[in-house]
């Protein structure tokens, strides 16, 4: 579904990622796990469109998108949760749901239905949907950025860091909603700190370093790889 090809990305002299290649199929959950400054919001941002590559590309569904402008990609079906969630605070939670169906034109009955069903799977966000989003909990932000991005109906979601700064309570939940959101088939590409977390959810795992992915392979794999553990996961 995804096929980038050594991207590089630059902001002016500094090389923020350098030769990253990777994949990520129809079905799968990809995480890419790696420390602070590594790139992986960068790449994220690639991948949606909101910096550009400076060599390398990024096909999406066998096109190639990469000088793609990012509403298109939204429109190809590539829609991303961003880190720090940035919900439009002072707007209410059903209308940031709304405005992640910007492409849609505002008659479709459809747009209901999608409410309805983010409000399914994330009910605390029906019961607060005349709330504003700026009064949301940390979590519930989180929630109401995930499901803002599925509104645009995306074949892959893009979700970077959900789990930053929330309560281990709030972590179990978010990770619970990506595993029933790649039960219902969504592809998902994972950006975490977590990485334990995340390589429980995932198919398949990259590791993000300074801009180079240093290695990859099975989720599983990547658990029981004593290197990983020391450096990602925190244990020996
Ligand atoms: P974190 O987990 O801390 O968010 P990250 O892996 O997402 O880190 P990026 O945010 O992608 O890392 O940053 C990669 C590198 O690019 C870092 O060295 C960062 O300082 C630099 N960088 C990121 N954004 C910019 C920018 N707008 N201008 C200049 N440098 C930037």
């Amino acid at each position: 579904m995804l096929n980038i090809k050594n991207l590089a990305v630059n902001y002016g002299a500094i090389e923020a990622l350098r030769g990253v290649s990777l994949d990520v199929k129809a079905g799968e959950v990809v995480t890419i796990i790696g420390g602070n400054g590594a790139g992986k919001s960068t790449l994220m941002k690639a991948i949606s469109g909101l910096e550009p590559a400076r060599a390398g590309s990024i096909e999406f569904k066998g096109q190639d998108i990469t000088r793609s402008a990012a509403h298109d990609r939204v429109a190809r079906g590539i829609s991303q949760s961003p880190e720090g969630r940035q919900v439009f605070a002072d707007q209410s939670v059903r209308d940031n749901l709304l405005l992640g169906a910007y492409l849609r034109p505002s008659s479709d009955a459809g747009i209901g239905q999608d409410i309805d069903k983010q409000f399914t799977t994330f009910p605390r966000l029906r019961e607060r949907q005349h709330q504003m989003a700026g009064t949301l909990s940390g979590g519930e932000q989180q929630m109401l950025a995930i499901a803002r991005a599925l509104m645009a109906r995306p074949s892959l979601l893009l979700l970077d860091e959900p789990s930053l700064g929330l309560a281990p309570l709030i972590v179990k939940e978010i990770f619970g909603v990506i595993r029933s959101l790649k039960e219902s088939g969504v592809t998902i590409l994972l950006v975490e700190q977590m990485a334990n977390q995340a390589l429980k959810v995932a198919d398949r795992a990259y590791v993000l370093k300074n801009g180079e992915i240093t290695s990859s392979g099975s989720a599983r794999d990547m658990l029981d790889d004593p290197a990983v553990r020391e450096a990602y996961l925190g244990k020996h």
